[in-house]
């Protein structure tokens, strides 16, 4: 066993365990907010998730661990950790961070660095996220967390369901379920589609 050896085999298990799979044959309803062509296109083909792609969202993986260790210590029962949520007869999957008594959503994102914490307010990717999992999930409300890997630095932000969204994000889970079962992509509604070669 030589260093080029144990290097070789510590990211070979560290993509495996990186929590991502290919992403076909499964829609995400955290990604509810994304064009519904997209989604539909990579049930079918894949998400082309590199090698560098799975060892970065280990680390993200592993600090979102850290986070849920920390919660448990802070709120003891009242905290319960992740799991996966399942909606439209679990053709639909997503995960949580856990959750806190009563009813509300736990979501954690680990960025790497200071600059890359939202400045203000969340990412709208990141609140589509959340209303899709509260949707899904029957959450009343949603506490999102920030670190940032370099520094500690923590945000928080909450928000409560919006019922009106989380019919969007069903329905979207409808449109794209039903056309790939037709086979048929949707249309595009990012306007991206063509030029990302989602066609
Ligand atoms: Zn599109």
């Amino acid at each position: 066993m030589d260093a080029r050896e144990v290097r070789d085999k510590l990211l070979e298990i560290t993509r495996q365990d990186c929590g991502l799979t290919d992403g076909k044959h499964y829609l995400d309803m955290g990604r509810l907010g994304e064009c519904p062509r997209k989604l539909a296109w990579e049930i079918v083909h894949g998400n082309g998730v590199t090698d560098d792609i799975k060892t970065r969202l280990y680390k993200a993986r592993q600090m979102e661990a850290d986070l849920q260790l920390r919660l448990t210590k802070l709120f003891g029962k009242i905290y319960s950790g992740p799991r996966t949520l399942y909606g439209l007869d679990d053709q639909v999957a997503g995960h949580t961070n856990g959750e806190i008594n009563p009813n509300i959503l736990v979501k954690i994102k680990s960025v790497p660095e200071d600059e890359a914490l939202p400045n203000g307010r969340t990412p709208n990717n990141h609140y589509w996220t959340t209303q899709g999992l509260m949707h899904f999930g029957h959450f009343t409300s949603c506490i999102i967390i920030y670190e940032s890997r370099a520094s500690g630095r923590i945000q928080t932000y909450s928000y409560v369901y919006a019922p009106a969204i989380g019919q969007q994000c069903q329905a979207k889970a409808e449109l794209v379920i039903k056309a790939v079962a037709r086979g048929r992509l949707p249309d595009c509604q990012c306007g991206r589609c063509k030029e990302r070669g989602f066609n």
